[in-house]
């Protein structure tokens, strides 16, 4: 029966059979012809050579093609039937062991010398003192023979029990039935940027024919992702053009000049030049979109002060919002003390003219809520903060002039939009953040902000030793870590120790949903849980009570962890910041924002469970005060694993920006652009921030112009399918309507 041609919404059960389109829909989600044909392969092997095994990261599902160096059988102990142990290497000498728990059924194939294509999740195998990394349940097959006319071997993102080579069988079906899609492309920009058509492109990139057609077909895949970013990031910029902001001039006599005149330090030159940019852009009829990037302890917090007073010097007013209630409610403590009587508008004893700052948090009783609310109706309430909630649910505004977004470098498009879709007139916004975003994020992620940063710190600040403390390998480093925090609060100061879980009675590991304190875990937690090979991340109240008898017994400690209730929260946070409590165990909770100069020990439990940009923020939290601070940074992840690296790169430096750097090289990308952290599935597959820079240029530069001359993009239907399959279906729908 010959099959009628096929487009990219053909469901694959009509092309490729029931059995397969199962598997590929039920374990990787591809349920099309387009789902396909956009899962590109991850790596190419050349026909008659290996894989490398290293740099391999724990969790990960791979595939790799190795060669049997070795193979043992013995008997299971507890179970009838043998077991196969072999280990298999690559080209470089490099080794992965596999167990096989059916080994008279593997041992035909399993013999050493063959090469075969292996797959499985890595993960650590301890067997005492050692550690070697291993392919849990692994899955093999031997490498298809009949492809001359395929010079390599395409090895496809699989998972268990969908292999690599059974994706590229169902690819090859398809595209074979395929006809070429409608190029979005108009011809010229193919031309100008030396572009392939798309149909050719999604053809070569699965079975390329050389290495000239794998980059040329990944170069116009890349350009395509760039493209519908840059598009979706100009069609909202040409949006917010077409709606005016408040301009807030700097006054003269107002609360800003008295600010400056009782401010206890000198700016540093950044928090001035910085100030500059910002007082001249709250001025201005246009929304304010700026982005201040400054290390921790930079200073921002005055730089965003200083912007709101000028706000309220205008007769309107300011929020400031923070990523918990922890640091909501410390910064208003902090904004309340720095400004003194000018922030104690209609208490006693407050200056004439004086604003007033309200707290508005979700836990805050009905009583107070009522009232916090009745001030910033009426607009005595000068300066707001609370957590992202006061400007998503229905507070009313007498009128806002400045959102101010501190520590927040994921306030993502949909809330900027939030903001946008508020009022007549849109606010200015100011997004601060200590994490550093390379050129190419701020131009992706954030296309439409306008980025300074405060290079230097305050003076007198002290330096922070980090070291990483492998406890896996040496225990008797964990008692020299306890001891370390004795000595620090014999000295008279105060320690953090951080754990990536609450834990106690709010475990439970079935639950779906990450909660937002938990440590970003780098790896897969399912694949943990599944395999049973990693213990679940340590715990705060688990093993912070044990601390507390044991290691640490005498000493005065307090909990703090985000589902502790609001006043109980504050009232640690308060405790150690009086210095009533020598140890603060927590979670993430005071990740950013938390200030306590007496705090000098940072020690992070299962480090390696934790970003490396939370590691940052969260070793910023000492150091802050005259004396210097130390962070351990605990694992028991064995050297040489990607996890080690991270931690090793922590301890290398304690510049943001290098970290960074870092940071993007190491981990994957697809954390970084927005759209993923909703959960959503990304159209962005290729594009790399580190090494697409110029793609990313060029594309901005062409969407700009394109939009210039189209600005709904009326004349282009393709690219507006391009930019909703790129940055997701609801947002650009939303972008497209609003236009
Ligand atoms: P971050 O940039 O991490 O938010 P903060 O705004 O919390 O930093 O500032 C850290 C500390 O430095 C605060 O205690 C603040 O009062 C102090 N600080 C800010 N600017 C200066 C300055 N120019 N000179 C001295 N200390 C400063
Ligand atoms: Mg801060």
């Amino acid at each position: 029966m010959a099959l009628a041609r096929i487009d990219l919404d053909t469901r694959l059960v009509d092309v490729i059979g029931r059995t397969s389109a199962n598997a590929l829909g039920g374990k990787l989600e591809l349920h099309t012809v387009g789902d396909l044909v956009r899962h590109y392969p991850r790596r190419y092997v050349e026909r008659g050579k290996l894989t490398d095994i290293a740099g391999l990261e724990v969790g990960e599902y791979v595939t790799v093609i190795a060669t049997v160096e070795s193979a043992t059988t013995r008997p299971m102990r507890t179970r009838r039937g043998k077991l196969m142990n072999c280990t298999i290497r690559d080209a470089k000498g490099a080794t992965l062991s596999c167990t096989f728990f059916n080994a008279q059924k593997v041992q035909s194939f399993i013999q050493v010398g063959r090469t075969l294509m292996f797959s499985g999740t890595v993960s650590v195998f301890r067997s005492g003192r050692q550690t070697t990394l291993q392919l849990t349940h692994p899955e093999f097959e031997e490498l298809e023979e009949d492809a001359e006319d395929r010079p390599f071997i395409s090895i496809y993102p699989a998972t268990k029990g969908v292999r690599s080579q059974a994706i590229a069988r169902s690819v090859r079906q398809v595209l074979a039935l395929l006809d070429d899609p409608t190029d979005p492309l108009p011809e010229d920009l193919r031309q100008e940027h030396e572009l392939m058509p798309l149909g050719a492109a999604l053809r070569k990139i699965h079975v390329p024919q050389s290495e000239a057609d794998r980059h040329a077909a990944k170069g116009r895949l890349v350009w395509d992702e760039a493209f519908g970013v840059q598009l979706a990031l100009s069609l909202q910029r040409e949006r917010a053009m077409h709606r005016p902001a408040a301009p807030s001039p700097r006054k003269a006599g107002g609360l800003l000049e008295a600010f400056d005149a009782i401010l206890p330090f000198p700016l540093t030159a950044g928090q001035k030049s910085v100030g500059e940019e910002i007082a001249e852009d709250l001025g201005r009829p246009l929304p304010m979109n700026r982005l201040v990037q400054g290390d921790v302890g930079a200073g921002k917090t005055v730089v965003a002060l200083r912007a709101m007073l000028q706000v309220v010097d205008n007769g309107r007013q300011a929020a400031m919002l923070a990523p918990t209630e922890v640091l909501a409610t410390q910064h208003a403590r902090s904004l309340r003390a720095m400004l003194g009587p000018l922030g104690a508008g209609g208490e006693l004893g407050s200056s004439d003219g004086a604003t007033r700052i309200t707290l508005l948090t979700g836990s805050m009783s009905t009583a107070e809520r009522r009232q916090a609310l009745l001030d910033i109706q009426s607009g005595v309430a000068g300066i707001v903060v609370g957590t992202h909630a006061i400007i998503e649910d229905t507070v009313g505004f007498a009128e806002l002039g400045l959102v101010v977004v501190d520590e927040q470098h994921r306030f993502g498009v949909e809330q900027r939009d939030a903001l946008r879709g508020r009022g007549e007139r849109t606010p200015h916004l100011l997004v601060m953040t200590a994490t550093p975003i390379p050129r190419t994020v701020a131009m992706t992620v954030y296309g439409d902000l306008e980025v300074s940063a405060l290079t230097e710190l305050p003076k007198g600040r002290s330096p922070i030793r980090t070291t990483v403390v492998p406890a896996g390998e040496k225990p008797s480093w964990l008692e020299r870590v306890w001891a370390r925090i004795r000595e620090e609060v014999a000295a008279g100061h105060q320690c953090y120790v951080v754990f990536p879980r609450v834990g106690g009675e709010y475990a439970n590991p079935k639950k779906k949903g990450r909660d937002p304190e938990d440590a970003e875990d780098p790896d897969d937690a399912e694949a943990d849980g599944e395999d049973g090979e990693r213990r679940p991340p340590l715990a705060v109240l688990d093993i912070g009570p044990k601390l507390a008898e044991g290691p640490l017994a005498g000493l005065r400690i307090g909990i703090l962890h985000g589902k502790l209730p609001a006043d109980e929260k504050d009232a640690v946070m308060r405790a150690f910041d009086a210095g009533e409590l020598d140890v603060l165990m927590a979670t993430t909770v005071i990740e950013v924002g938390v200030d306590v100069p007496n705090a000098t020990g940072m020690i992070i439990m299962d480090a390696d469970r934790f970003g490396l940009s939370q590691l940052h923020q969260l070793r910023g939290r000492v150091g802050r005060g005259s004396a210097p601070g130390v962070c351990l940074l605990v694992t028991d992840m064995p050297g040489g694993t990607t996890a080690r690296e991270r931690l090793d790169a922590v301890a290398s430096t304690t510049d943001g920006f290098e970290l960074a750097r870092l940071d993007l090289e190491l981990r994957r990308e697809g954390d970084i652009l927005g759209s993923s952290q909703s959960g959503r599935r990304s159209g962005l597959k290729l594009l790399s921030l580190l090494r697409h820079e110029n793609v990313i240029s060029e594309a901005r530069l062409s969407a700009a112009r394109l939009v210039a001359s189209d600005p709904g993009l009326a004349h282009h239907p393709g690219l507006r399918a391009l930019v909703a399959e790129t940055v997701g279906d609801e947002e650009s729908a939303a972008y497209l309507d609003k236009v």
